[in-house]
């Protein structure tokens, strides 16, 4: 049987066109890396975005959620391929041609090599567009980041309608630790649930030669700090995997003579179990309640943000296919759980979902995520492509 007479392309036919192309990909990668916004502020992302897809002949929607974009291909029941677009507050120091022209922004987490394999996957589509059913392409902003809402970018997409109706998700996200030309899948649970909290500690403050004058709030804070320490190690099962941080301290004054009025800790909660929330915030308030004991008080804000990611069985079984008729069962690997959270599990909760990692290991010394080095080899950009492509032909 050849191409023509087939109902849709075989992945390895789609994985052959994604080569072609790859010069558009690079080029769409570039131009975005070079180009980053912060979250919700992916105006001439989207922008970019919108005209590369119109240049396939494809019809997107603007304003989405914000600054997403929303494209369909086909029409029937409806399979979504999720990107990301949005950069972060961090000064580049790689030195491309291709490198951040905005100062202090950077895509230093890959949105700009997703984004760019969904265009891929748009193009590949356009050109071979399903048979028997819709794929919608969706670029969405603020994966990083949250309104004053408590939302990101996921859920205003889903607010604004950009999911409904949809059977099946598939995502993916670069791992530099990961060789190039391998993804690794996993089912179930893949990436943590994420909260966050913001503690404040009130003490007295005074002179620091007569502290019995007042209520170090810095003691206090020390004291709570190290109490948080414990409730990984002493109140959640060993078999539940959980991480507590605390990401910054800050006193009301910073001065060698001055005892501190008050002090503000803030930090994040990662797990996936979801009784373990419960628990973390109870144990977070007995923590903080040595402030009272200690002659001074607290107000502790605790957010609930991202459930985990879940990946379905059968939506990975499918993409594991799809992948192993591209690049061979040898270079899938089986992903590990990992403390990092994703806002895509807004989507993996409602929807049956597959969030592939994809390799985009660069020769030499490990680039990773969310640094000013960071990178990601290209050379991947045409099996990401492929991938969304052909798995979310093959999940209609
Ligand atoms: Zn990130
Ligand atoms: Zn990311």
């Amino acid at each position: 049987m050849t191409s023509t007479t087939r109902e849709t392309l075989t992945a390895t036919e789609l994985y052959a066109k994604a080569k072609e192309i790859k010069a558009d990909l690079v080029r769409y990668r570039r131009h975005i890396h070079a180009n980053p916004e912060l979250s919700f502020e992916e105006v001439k992302t989207a922008e970019y975005v919108a005209e590369t897809l119109k240049k396939f002949g494809l019809k997107p929607t603007v304003g989405v959620g914000g600054t997403g974009v929303v494209v369909d291909i086909g029409e029937g029941e409806t399979v979504v391929i999720r990107a990301d677009m949005d950069a972060l507050p961090i000064q580049e120091l790689n030195e491309m041609d291709h490198c951040s022209k905005n100062k202090g922004v950077m895509h230093a987490c890959g949105h700009d090599v997703h984004t760019a394999c969904a265009l891929g996957a748009a193009q590949l589509l356009a050109a071979n567009p399903p048979k028997n059913g819709r794929i919608r392409v969706i670029f969405q902003p603020a994966e990083e980041a949250t309104n004053g809402d408590g939302l990101s970018g996921a859920s205003l997409m889903m607010n604004d309608g950009a999911l409904e109706g949809a059977k099946r998700v598939v995502a993916l996200h670069v791992f530099p630790e990961l060789a190039t030309g391998k993804i690794a899948l996993r089912s179930g649970p893949l990436l943590a649930a994420c909260d966050k909290f913001d503690i404040k500690i009130q003490g007295k403050g005074t002179h620091g030669a007569w502290p019995e004058l007042g209520v170090d709030s810095v003691v206090v804070a020390c004291q709570i700090v190290q109490a948080i320490q414990t409730i990984v190690s002493r109140r959640i099962s060993a078999l539940d995997a959980a991480v507590i941080t605390i990401g910054g301290i800050k006193s009301s004054t910073y001065r060698s003579n001055i005892v501190a009025d008050s002090v503000e800790l803030t930090g994040t909660v990662r797990y996936f179990a979801p009784e373990t929330h419960v628990i973390v915030k109870r144990e977070l308030e007995n923590a903080c309640s040595i402030a009272n004991i200690m002659g001074g008080s607290y107000e502790l804000h605790y957010i609930t943000e991202n459930p985990a990611v879940n990946n379905d069985p059968y939506v990975v079984a499918v993409v594991d296919q799809v992948a192993s008729e591209m690049i061979g069962k040898e270079n899938i690997e089986e992903a590990t759980m990992k403390m990092g959270a994703e806002d895509f599990s807004f989507l993996s909760e409602k929807y049956p979902s597959c969030f592939v990692c994809l390799g985009v290991q660069v020769p030499g010394p490990l680039r990773f995520l969310h640094t000013a080095t960071f990178d990601a080899n290209e050379d991947a950009l045409p099996l990401g492509a492929a991938l969304l492509a052909s798995s979310a032909l093959a999940l209609l």
